[in-house]
């Protein structure tokens, strides 16, 4: 059997095991610590140098305290794009709040502000003002903020920004994460950076970090003993993965460069093929390419995503359809939907190809191999 060829997998810079090292050496072996500190001050920085950052224990968790923060409680309603992973989504739930989903536009395949606005508006007319919004930038591309932040503005909802697929990306050099009210990342182990698990909530607000930061460590008054007074929560990263995450972005910038050569080489080999279609940058959009993902149009192509995602696991190639909505999900049948089929079609005929910033041209050419089997 061909050795395994993963969708994403972790890819260490060297520097990692010595800030870990150093942790165990001072004993600080906790949920804070100076690489939780270090780690802040490097998001920080790459973001732009006016965010403040938490850094937490996952990116659900990063969702879950900005709801919370944003006063989304139970019986609220909150927009949520609906092609993403579950995880944008899951918060809504624990809160005892309803997701209303809204479908993406075929620009970015992210959230349509045309559809948001229809939304808010057939909602308000309902009498209900949803509590927050969450766009999600998928697979490293931008949603189109500007439009969202516009409507948002305009009807005074906050809007929670799912950047947990788009560290390095942005829009007209403005880092993704830093639209929203407040944004989040996550460092899970197949993101463009991990720490092994991990995420942070940021915001250019320093309250609401300030406050994101009391309620991941259990919400503790001050006082000798312990006294609260609000319902906290264990959310903060161990200073031992904040290591990792320290080394982590100090390549950073070159495992994005890495992944959009990636991009370019499936782009270059395939996009001449008729029925295969790539997600392409808008004018002044910059995307990780965390994933590269292609539209197969079975008709013209002459195969489905499906019969090459087959292929390609025959080969022990990791491939993976697109994220399935959540309007489809049977967890949340029965809420809302403002949708035109854009996001359905996408599921049914995208494919997310081995992506990794690891990956050798070997791996790349046993994916090439496969897929030129389908289009000669
Ligand atoms: C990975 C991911 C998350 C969740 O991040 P975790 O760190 O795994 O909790 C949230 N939203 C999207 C779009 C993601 O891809």
């Amino acid at each position: 059997m061909n050795s395994k060829i993963w969708l994403s997998s972790p890819h260490m810079g060297g520097t990692e095991q010595n800030f870990v090292k150093e942790a165990f050496d001072t004993n600080w072996i906790a949920p804070m610590g100076p690489n939780v500190n270090g780690f802040e001050n490097d998001i920080s920085l790459f973001l732009g140098g006016t965010t403040h950052v938490a850094a937490l224990s996952s990116g659900t968790a990063g969702l879950h305290l900005g709801l919370v923060l944003l006063g989304v409680k139970a019986g609220d309603e909150v927009i949520c794009q609906s092609m993403t992973f579950s995880a944008s989504a899951n918060p809504i739930a624990y809160l005892g709040a309803k997701p209303v989903f809204v479908d993406s536009e075929s620009e970015t395949w992210n959230m349509s502000p045309a559809l948001l606005e229809k939304a808010i508006l057939d909602r308000q007319a309902a009498g209900i003002t949803p509590k927050a919004i969450i766009p999600v930038h998928l697979y490293g591309m931008p949603a189109k903020m500007d439009e969202i932040m516009d409507i948002a503005h305009r009807y005074g909802i906050p809007v929670l920004e799912d950047a947990a697929e788009a560290l390095g990306s942005s829009v007209n050099g403005r880092m993704c994460g830093t639209f929203g009210d407040i944004g989040i990342l996550s460092f899970n182990g197949n993101k463009i950076i991990t720490t092994s698990g991990g995420g942070a909530l940021v915001s250019e607000n320093p309250g609401i970090v300030k406050d994101a930061r009391f309620l991941s460590t259990q919400a503790r008054d001050e006082a000798p003993h312990y006294q609260h007074s609000k319902i906290g929560y264990n959310y903060r990263i161990s200073n031992l993965c904040a290591g990792v995450g320290r080394g982590q972005m100090e390549v950073l910038a070159e495992r994005v460069g890495q992944r959009r050569a990636i991009y370019n080489q499936y782009y270059n080999k395939l996009n001449a093929v008729r029925g295969i279609h790539f997600l392409t940058e808008p004018a002044g959009y910059f995307c990780n390419r965390w994933l590269t993902t292609i539209i197969i149009e079975p008709a013209i192509a002459g195969f489905t995503r499906e019969d090459l995602r087959l292929a390609l696991e025959k080969d022990n190639i990791e491939s993976r359809p697109l994220w399935k909505p959540m309007h489809l999900q049977p967890v949340f049948s029965g809420c809302a939907f403002y949708g035109d089929g854009t996001a359905e079609n996408l599921f049914i005929n995208g494919l997310c190809l081995p992506s990794g910033s690891n990956l050798t041209q070997a791996d790349m050419d046993r994916v090439f191999a496969i897929i030129d089997k389908f289009i000669r």
